[in-house]
């Protein structure tokens, strides 16, 4: 069976969006990604984002898996149920294919939706083996310590675009385009003092580069692995030695202040958003 890795995107596009330069990275060199959808959206979108997520998969030769029904991950929608659902519904899916790494948004990802789907999988992670690898990103958030850092070229810029590209309808709403640019660009002057230790020099010359918080659940602490370029993983379980677990388990500044405010706009039948 294939090495595989287990994304799991709160939203259609986040798959898209995350990281998906390393996902493609892995793709390349044999890897089977397994694309986790959790959501639809609010319920008139469902349809539309249903589609575009099939065929940002078959652009970027994913396997989809939608979550059914869609996990609620609105401001109203109860978010403890759908932290609990992620929790039991994901580890199946990493057993069933025998994943040895799973993605998704950190815990402190700021959007209500990307917090409720990365305790999901913290939970599940509690519960799988110990070889199983996390990698967490950060979207609405940035991630305080990440250890992994993935510089990339502009072919696989675009690579990436094609496949955000598909979600038409999103970028209508917002041109997400100039965020996978624009991080990427922000990682690659920043991510190796973030990852290598402040005061590092550059430790690539290309463009762009994904960043990522690498995680293995180990005597029940969650253990960092040493800084390294995703090509030099996996690292050995000694070198997992820096505990996180007090980051991970504590709440978001979200979770102790209130989530913030969500706006929906009515999608006519067209999928055109009013
Ligand atoms: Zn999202």
């Amino acid at each position: 069976m294939a090495p595989t890795v287990v994304h799991v995107a709160p939203h259609p596009d986040d798959e898209a969006v995350g990281c998906p330069g390393s996902l493609l990275h892995l793709e390349d060199r044999g890897w089977h990604v397994v694309s986790v959808i959790a959501s639809l959206g609010f319920p008139d979108q469902w349809e539309r984002r249903r589609g575009e997520a099939e065929e940002a998969s078959a652009r970027a030769g994913f396997e989809p898996i939608f979550l059914d029904p869609p996990l609620g991950i609105s401001i109203g929608d109860d978010l403890e149920l759908a932290a609990n659902r992620v929790a039991t519904e994901l580890p199946p899916i990493v057993e069933a294919y025998g994943a040895s790494v799973v993605v998704s948004p950190s815990p402190h990802d700021v959007h209500h939706g990307h917090e409720v789907v990365g305790r999901g999988v913290q939970r599940a992670m509690e519960t799988l083996p110990s070889s199983v690898r996390w990698w967490m990103w950060g979207v609405w958030g940035d991630l305080p310590a990440p250890n992994v850092y993935f510089p990339f070229d502009e072919g696989a810029m675009t690579r990436m675009l094609h496949i955000l590209e598909a979600y038409a309808g999103e970028l209508e709403r917002n041109d997400f385009r100039r965020l996978l640019t624009g991080r990427a660009m922000a990682n690659a002057v920043l991510g190796s003092e973030r990852v290598f230790g402040f005061g590092s020099a550059s430790v690539s010359p290309l463009p762009y580069a994904e960043v990522l918080t690498e995680v293995r659940h180990i005597g029940g602490r969650f253990m960092a692995s040493e800084a390294h370029q995703l090509d030099e993983g996996p690292a050995p379980e000694s070198q997992f030695d820096l505990d996180l677990s007090p980051w991970l388990e504590s709440p978001s500044a979200h979770e102790m202040v209130g989530r913030i405010r969500e706006v929906h706009q009515d999608e006519g039948a067209d999928g055109e958003v009013k």
